[in-house]
């Protein structure tokens, strides 16, 4: 059984390169080899989620270009509907210029070109209604995700909002949100705790907020689960991690997807998990997204 999801955020390229480590303040190093990849978390996780079973439109824009094109190419190709994707003549595609070092650690900035223009009239009221779940993130507008939460909401489409990039949110929003998933740097943001703060405390001051599902990401250490007071653990999986580039996003879109199809969240959140798990073995964004097969014999082995 398949679930449908309307996905709304940010479609960009990847480049990436290796390095031994990371240069401090003022430094130049040679790294390694030089790759360009899709990503964007909105496309990462549309394509996450497709492979993990959804059925996924996806909402967002990218610039009349050929970075844009090849997204556009790359989204189809994978199974994702992009028939609602603008390609907007004044703007560029989003890029995203990520470092990845030995240990796997990675740092990133993201020039979000096109991202930055979609605006509430690139929201189709019929692909987020006929939706079982609205799935965003926040190299978007806020506004514009405000505005599909609220279309979500009002056709009981179930919103599961990754917010990230860390970023204040509006309380309007956070009271649509049905599962708030963040790592544990956007859960310290979002919460105003310290990042050492454990994630219980976090999780409960964003209940406090109007959100009834927490899940926050703890990378190794697996994720905190916290639904209308109750917490719960997941284990992370046991990987080798080669590339943490992708695993946030493998995790979201797994999770958007068991969701989709009915399953309770317990059950999501441990698929989630092995998906994460997968996605840290292998490089790059879209590179590296599990299928469901993989992702449910993972996920079996899980404590
Ligand atoms: P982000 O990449 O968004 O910062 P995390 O680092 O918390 O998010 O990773 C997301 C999820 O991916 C984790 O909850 C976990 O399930 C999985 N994951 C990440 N790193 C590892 C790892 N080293 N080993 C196993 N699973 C991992």
């Amino acid at each position: 059984m398949t679930g449908n999801i309307c996905v709304v955020g940010s479609i960009n390229i990847d480049m990436v390169i290796r390095t031994p480590r990371f240069p401090a303040t003022g430094e130049t190093i040679l790294g390694g080899p030089f790759m360009r990849h899709p990503g964007g978390k909105g496309a990462n996780q549309a394509v996450a989620a497709h492979r993990c079973g959804a059925s996924v439109r996806m909402l967002g824009c990218v610039g009349d270009d050929d970075d844009g094109r090849r997204m556009i190419e790359v989204l189809k190709s994978e199974g994702v509907d992009t028939s609602s994707v603008c390609a907007l003549e004044d703007a560029t595609t989003g890029v995203a210029q990520i470092i990845v070092e030995e240990t796997g650690d990675n740092r990133i900035v993201v020039a979000p070109g096109a991202n930055t223009r979609v605006g509430i009239k690139h929201l189709s009221v019929d692909a987020i209604s006929s939706s079982q779940v609205l799935l965003a993130q926040l190299e978007i507008p806020i506004p514009t995700v405000l505005q599909a939460a609220t279309i979500a909401a009002a056709a009981n489409t179930r919103v599961v909002l990754n917010a990230a990039p860390a970023a204040p949110l509006p309380p309007e929003l956070l009271d649509l949100v049905d599962v708030l998933v963040v790592n544990i740097v956007e859960a310290g943001t979002l919460s105003g705790r310290p990042e050492s703060a454990p994630p219980r405390a976090m999780a409960g001051e964003l209940g406090e907020l109007g959100v009834g599902t927490v899940v926050i990401t703890l990378g190794a250490d697996g994720s905190f689960v916290w639904q209308d007071g109750y917490a719960s653990y997941i284990s992370a999986a046991s990987v080798d991690a080669v590339d943490t580039v992708g695993a946030g996003d493998a995790f979201v879109g797994a999770l958007a997807a068991a969701l989709a199809r009915g399953l309770e969240l317990g059950k999501a959140v441990r698929l989630a998990s092995a998906a994460g798990g997968l996605a840290v073995t292998r490089e790059g964004a879209i590179p590296s997204l599990p299928r469901l097969d993989d992702v449910e014999k993972l996920a079996a082995t899980l404590p």
